[in-house]
């Protein structure tokens, strides 16, 4: 008897943006695997509904994204030790009713550094942002004991102080620095990450092409476009860059594996991101 169909799919509002799909189903299809992956638009009002509607429709498993990461926790049965670290999850799977959250946002994250072989021991890290993608970039860092330190610098400067608490929590040395300081921060960094909604629409950076060192590492978790105005600045000045679709491929990669216990078609999934014309380089 050949195994049922599985159902997977993505919750968050707004999701119609979302590449998880089209990456999810790409992957099943390379590898022969009769699932099919769907996107849905979840309210938060409706977010407890909708996940009593998930669970009865027997999904067997989904992503969450904005503005759900957090607010999903009390419905979950289990957090692994992802989820339970950085308090937000981000992919969530169901067996016999029993739902079990991870954030692979933290593998995501920190996998295309370690195919760089980069060495955090006594690096400088500079991370614009301290929303749910900034938790998960910290918790993700929390496991390189050798770090030299975490500056946090974000609008809000309550958020900032309550990220820096969460990296205190984890055995960081983290701090918050204010906006206004950034140009010295960023030229002093070796790792430069912007985890902040600037660039999604091609706004500038506030970091300017002067203040990037050639010598530092910067990483812009934004997606879209591929090369947003601080890796462009980066690219400029000969820099390493990190490009956001390196996260959300690794964080899928990693959703996939937690779904169907196999390595996620990673060339597959890229090529379902980027056609025939491949990646950037
Ligand atoms: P979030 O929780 O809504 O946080 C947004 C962050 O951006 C906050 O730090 C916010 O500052 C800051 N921000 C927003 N607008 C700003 C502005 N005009 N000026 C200065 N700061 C501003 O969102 P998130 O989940 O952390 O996601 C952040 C970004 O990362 C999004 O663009 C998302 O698409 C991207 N992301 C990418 C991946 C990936 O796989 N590559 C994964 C997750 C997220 P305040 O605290 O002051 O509001």
């Amino acid at each position: 008897m050949s195994s049922p169909i599985k159902t997977y799919c993505i919750i968050g509002d707004p999701v119609q943006h979302s590449l998880s799909p089209i990456m999810q189903n790409s992957a099943f299809s390379a590898l022969g695997i009769k699932s099919s992956y769907i996107s849905f638009r979840v309210p938060p009002r409706e977010l407890k509904t909708s996940i009593e509607s998930l669970k009865s429709i027997g999904i067997a498993g989904f992503n969450v994204t904005i503005p759900h990461k957090i607010s999903i926790l009390p419905y979950l049965d289990v957090l692994d030790n992802t989820a339970s670290k950085s308090n937000a999850v981000n992919t969530v799977k169901n067996e016999g009713g029993q739902l079990t959250g991870y954030n692979t946002d933290l593998y995501g994250f920190i996998q295309p550094l370690y195919k760089r072989n980069i060495d955090f021991k006594g690096i400088k890290v500079l991370i614009m942002g301290a929303g749910g993608a900034a938790y998960a970039i910290v918790t993700a860092l929390s496991y390189e004991k050798e770090i030299g330190e975490i500056i946090i610098v974000n609008r809000s400067t309550q958020n900032a102080s309550n990220l820096v608490q969460h990296g205190l929590k984890l055995g960081l040395n983290t701090h918050k620095d204010d906006f206004n300081n950034l140009s010295k921060l960023a030229l002093q960094s070796d790792l430069i990450v912007n985890a902040t909604s600037i660039g999604l629409n091609n706004e500038s950076s506030p970091i300017g092409r002067d203040n990037i060192n050639p010598k530092s590492i910067v990483y812009d978790i934004i997606y879209k476009p591929i090369i947003t105005d601080l890796l462009g600045k980066a690219k400029d000045v000969n820099a390493k860059v990190v490009y956001g679709y390196e996260m959300l491929l690794a964080q899928g990669a990693q959703a996939f594996k937690i779904w169907t216990g196999l390595d996620a078609p990673i060339h597959a999934m890229k090529k379902a991101l980027f056609g025939i014309f491949g990646e950037p380089q």
